[in-house]
């Protein structure tokens, strides 16, 4: 054991979770430790929100037990959350004090909800949606409540609005710009959206925000908007986006910009320190900058690539990240580089209003690099293949016809 390497992960999400499991079948006499802010074991972040609709019960979220990784030889620590990593002596230290030194360090730290900035944001009923925990107090909720707002344009903001109205809670929306995913969908797109929401039976409110949650008893009762209006709410629904967890660096000349700056090995400037998942800010091969994703299989992906590079490969992250999720009656699928991260991206879209579809294509440099699909999904196979293919397009406007 002497001589067994000592591999540290922060953050037992998809990506840390992976990159333990990943390490100990390339290197079984390693150490592997585990340290994990939240009390539990892995779960699938993408089963909450089925859980929030009350399609799945909680137990389907779990994917891995306490014995699961006991049996695999990982030490996994739960509720146990780094402070600070100190890379001149090669150790993290825990907030309760403890230490533990690495030869390699893995940070999967992912990112928590930007909080809502108005007065009263911190009363009882006011809901951000990214842990177990938060679901859960939502689902409590729902036994007495009946109305819902939902905040934001995010992905997150979406399952919210979905799973409040699932509930049969009465569901008003506020977008704070011209429509949901602002960038990386174009006006047709956005009233696409409208649509489908509308038929679901919420009704959303562009250019607006919270100006302020009214409290009864102790808990929501309305919140007044920026444009003046009252609405009445027993239940506040946040997805303003993630800030990314990177505190746990600062010191230690690691590149934070956002999140955790690394090459296409995952590595970042100080030697022996790796980042993967939600928190990496990696260098995207296929567009040739760099990328950050908020995305399962990217997590999933960057903790395998991560691990055999920590145990001493060389092995850069070559995939395509897709975000696949319902939208209200039908689907969507963003695909790649998209406007949110690399606002220089050129687009076209094409809309069938009958079939209530939408395709809009990125390109940089003449190449297709991303893509949002709506309706119907059949052309993201095709799609993640060119992008992978690096070929020139010379005609973007042929290229959305034949996907159509
Ligand atoms: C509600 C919801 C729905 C989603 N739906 C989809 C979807 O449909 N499709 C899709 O592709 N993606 C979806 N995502 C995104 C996807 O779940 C994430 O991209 C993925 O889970 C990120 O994994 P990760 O391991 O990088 O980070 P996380 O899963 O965020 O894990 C990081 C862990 O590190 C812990 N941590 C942070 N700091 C410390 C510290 N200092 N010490 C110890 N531990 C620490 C955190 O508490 C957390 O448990 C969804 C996310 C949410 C929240």
């Amino acid at each position: 054991m002497a001589d067994s390497k000592r591999y540290v992960i922060v953050g037992n999400g998809v990506a840390g979770t992976t990159a333990a499991e990943t390490l100990k079948k390339l290197d079984p006499q390693s150490q592997v430790t585990l340290l994990a802010a939240e009390p539990y074991p892995l779960y699938n972040r993408v089963s909450l929100p089925h859980y929030l609709k009350g399609t799945v019960s909680e137990d389907k979220v779990f994917m891995r037990s306490v014995e699961q990784h006991a049996q695999r030889g990982i030490d996994l620590r739960l509720e146990t959350r780094v402070a600070k990593v100190h890379p001149d002596e090669g150790v993290v230290v825990t907030e309760a004090g403890e230490t533990f030194p690495y030869d390699k360090l893995l940070v999967a730290t992912g990112g928590h909800p930007r909080p809502l900035p108005a007065p009263g944001a911190d009363t009882p009923g006011v809901y951000y949606f990214q842990t177990l925990d938060d679901t859960r107090a939502m689902v409590e909720r729902f036994a007495t409540a009946r109305r819902a707002v939902v905040v934001g344009g995010s992905f997150i903001a979406y399952e919210l609005a979905e799973g409040f109205r699932r509930r049969g809670l009465e569901v008003v929306w506020l977008i704070r710009g011209p429509r949901w995913l602002r960038r990386i969908l174009d006006e047709d797109g956005g009233r696409l959206v409208d649509l489908l929401a509308r038929d679901h039976g919420v009704e959303i409110l562009y250019g607006e925000e919270v100006a302020e949650v009214h409290a009864a008893q102790g808990t929501v009762k309305a919140v007044t908007t920026t444009g003046g209006r009252v609405i009445e709410a027993d239940m506040v629904g946040c997805g303003l986006g993630l800030d990314f967890y990177t505190e746990l660096l600062d010191g230690t000349g690691v590149d934070v910009r956002g999140g955790v700056v690394t090459d296409e090995y995952l590595a970042t400037n100080v030697p022996g320190i790796y980042a993967a998942g939600d928190v990496a800010r990696f260098f995207d091969v296929f567009i040739g900058r760099h990328n950050q994703m908020g995305t399962w299989n990217n997590a999933m992906m960057h903790g395998r690539v991560a691990a055999a590079n920590m145990a001493g490969a060389r092995r850069p992250y070559r995939e395509v990240p897709v975000y696949s999720s319902g939208l209200f009656d039908s689907k969507i699928t963003a695909i790649g580089a998209t406007p949110e991260n690399h606002p220089e991206v050129e687009a076209v879209s094409h809309v069938d209003w009958d079939n209530r579809q939408y395709q809009r294509l990125f390109f940089l440099e003449g190449r297709l690099v991303g893509a949002v699909l709506i309706g119907d999904l059949r052309a993201r196979k095709k799609i993640v293949d060119m992008i992978t293919q690096r070929e020139r397009v010379d005609d973007p406007n042929r290229l959305i016809l034949s996907l159509t």
